[in-house]
């Protein structure tokens, strides 16, 4: 990445079937693999009840901070694309469960909204799965319209999500 602008990304990964603490791992070393892109540091693996609907395993989750020279769309298209190569399938239902999810939590100080793409990820500032993984990272940085990280993470309390071991 010599001599290319890069930037700092917060990635938010989960799974909750098929052996989702190896495909959280799996995932990690995927990220660290894109093209201009490097995973400088990511939080332990975090086991957390399903949000949204319970009928459902639990989720790993983990969020990774990388350092890219990928615009945030193309960061986005990269991990729609590494969710496919782990099998995920998408039936429309949301927050069912499945093999991998990568979502773009944060991108420097980007605020944007277009079709498929909304940065920072809407929903961080209710979400403990999100924000305790990233105050162990990033407890200072400043999610831009949201707020700082140690702050909202205090805020928003465990919500039964836990480091694993
Ligand atoms: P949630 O977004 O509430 O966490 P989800 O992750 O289950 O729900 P998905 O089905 O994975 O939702 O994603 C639906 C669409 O959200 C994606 O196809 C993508 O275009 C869009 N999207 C918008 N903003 C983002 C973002 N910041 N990160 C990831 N996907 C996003
Ligand atoms: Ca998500
Ligand atoms: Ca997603």
């Amino acid at each position: 990445m010599a001599n290319e602008a890069v930037a700092t990304a917060f990635v938010g990964v989960g799974s909750n079937l098929d052996g989702p603490e190896r495909r959280v791992r799996l995932a990690l070393d995927a990220l660290d693999g894109l093209p201009r892109t490097r995973v400088v540091r990511h939080s332990r693996l975090y086991r957390t009840a399903p949000w949204g609907r319970s009928e459902q395993p639990d989720f790993v989750n983990a969020v990774a901070e990388v350092s890219t020279a990928l615009a945030p769309r193309a960061l986005l298209d990269a991990l729609l694309a590494l969710e496919l190569a782990q099998g995920r399938l998408r039936d429309g239902t949301r927050w069912g469960p499945r093999t991998l999810d990568l979502d773009l939590v944060a991108y420097d100080a980007v605020r944007l909204v277009e079709p498929g793409l909304t940065v920072p990820h809407p929903r961080i500032a209710e979400r403990a799965f999100v924000l305790l993984p990233l105050a162990e990272i990033a407890p200072d940085f400043d999610i831009p319209g949201v707020g700082r990280v140690r702050d909202l993470a205090a805020a928003v309390g465990e919500q039964g999500c836990r480091a694993l071991d």
